[in-house]
């Protein structure tokens, strides 16, 4: 006799074929029926879902947590992490193993996975990331595959630590074809950048309101379009991580209309914040890189939602605390970079995107849930409503009006990019392989009960 079942009544399920008012049942780990209306006997949880939006669990492909930066941390670890994951609907993370010096990427994915697998409460994988290219690189990357890591991230500037330059990312690229593996990439241009930060320095103009001049467009754009033609003259896809500029979508988009297979990976910052902020008394707590551009780019980044040039919806979720913030007194060079919010992905996006925008709920999905499955090797165990996939499901109501507040957050970050944000709609209930992890009563799932999930291959998304 199976136990733990829950039957989702009437709910408006988006499946890949679009919305759908359905019953789900949900059998052990797996969805096990969809279907118009599903009456079983026996003992079950049922939750009521009438006029509620149902969908796949979230998988944020961006996240960074505990990171090592700054001479600290990023303020949520593995566990504060997938806590504030699971509030926002995100069943699902992928992180960052980033080999220290001399380390091999296989060590450094075991490692990271010891200690997520202690502390998450949901399920996660991470991306190798190439932090040098040397004779040894290949046989690196293969054994990182043969972890269950098919995707390689790549940070584009050469002049920081963790840089690779340019033969390195083509080597990268040519490699990743023969592994069915996929390589992510930061793309910005190192020189560029260092030599515009140092020109500003030299002036005294440290604020961080000057930051985005000291890397203006054409710090991504150029990167992008390198990125892009390495990857054409390979053979194979590109994924480009966090996309700010409104001016690279655009490029994008020509390049994606020729036929070409690139990913492209925006995040809530660069489509809902702006300079602006740079200006306001606390400016210097919105430090991230790329920096946040013009309010037109929020403009042109939305259209490229709307247009389709944008693939995947990630958080770069990597918080630091007001006072690590400040350990950079205030100039752009010495502060933390990086902004909390995968808690509030799915409401902000449902609200920015389908009532405020007209985009459909099945877009919706598609970003933040199906194409970081299929592109990452997650589907269709991940990323979709289907009967034999993980239940992961989320529970989201559309009709609730509430207002973003640090306070209120489950992240330990003390502040919030979003604070005072109105959203319409709210996640009520997340269920990760068919156990209910968060609902009105808070969270509700033991420390290291999310699993480590082996990767294979890489997909591309429908278009
Ligand atoms: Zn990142």
């Amino acid at each position: 006799m199976k136990e733990n079942r829950i039957l989702i009544k009437s709910g408006r399920l988006i499946t890949e074929q679009g919305e759908e008012a359905a019953d789900l049942l949900i059998e052990g780990e797996k969805i096990s029926a969809i279907a118009g209306s599903i009456q079983i006997k026996g003992k079950f949880k049922e939750i009521d879902a009438c006029g509620k939006i149902v969908f796949p669990g979230l998988i944020d492909p961006h996240v960074h947590f505990e990171l090592k930066a700054y001479n600290s941390f990023s303020s949520d670890d593995f566990f504060s992490g997938s806590r504030a994951a699971a509030a926002g609907g995100v069943t699902t993370f992928i992180d960052f193993a980033i080999p220290s010096q001399g380390q091999d990427m296989a060590s450094r994915i075991r490692e990271k996975c010891g200690s997520a697998a202690q502390k998450s409460i949901v399920d996660f994988s991470f991306h190798a990331q190439i932090t040098s290219w040397n004779p040894a690189t290949p046989d690196d990357m293969k054994a990182a595959v043969e972890e269950g890591v098919p995707s390689f991230k790549i940070f584009m500037p050469s002049t920081e630590g963790w840089g690779v330059d340019d033969y390195g990312i083509y080597r990268a690229l040519e490699n990743s074809a023969a592994l069915n593996s996929i390589v992510m990439v930061h793309a910005e241009n190192g020189s560029i950048a260092d030599s515009m930060a140092e020109e500003m320095l030299r002036k005294g103009k440290t604020g961080i309101a000057d930051f985005p001049r000291a890397r203006p467009d054409v710090v991504e754009r150029e990167a992008v379009s390198r990125a892009c033609l390495l990857a054409d003259e390979a053979g194979v896809p590109v994924y480009i991580c966090h996309l700010s500029g409104g001016k690279s979508a655009s490029d994008l988009r020509k390049l994606k209309m020729e036929g070409r297979d690139i990913l492209v990976e925006t995040t809530p910052p660069y489509l809902l914040l702006n300079r602006e902020k740079y200006n306001g008394p606390e400016g210097f707590l919105y430090a991230c890189s790329p920096p946040l551009r013009d309010q037109e780019d929020n403009y042109r980044l939305w259209r490229a939602v709307i247009e389709n040039t944008i693939d995947t919806i990630g958080t770069d979720h990597c918080p630091f605390k007001k006072k690590q913030k400040l350990s950079g007194g205030g100039s752009f060079a010495d502060t933390p970079m990086g902004l909390g919010g995968i808690e509030n992905t799915l409401e902000l996006i449902y609200t920015e995107g389908v009532v405020k925008r007209g985009i459909s709920p099945l877009q919706v999905m598609r970003m933040t849930s199906c194409n970081p499955a299929k592109i990452f090797g997650l589907y269709p165990r991940k990323g979709t409503l289907k009967e034999g996939s993980d239940a992961d499901v989320v529970v989201f109501n559309p009709d609730v009006k509430k207002t973003i507040r640090a306070g209120k957050m489950v992240s330990e970050s003390d502040w919030s990019p979003y604070e005072g944000f109105s959203v319409n709609g709210s996640v009520e209930t997340t269920i990760s392989r068919g156990e209910i992890i968060y609902n009105k009563s808070g969270i509700r799932a033991v420390k290291g009960r999310g699993k480590f999930l082996e990767r294979k291959g890489f997909g591309l998304p429908a278009t």
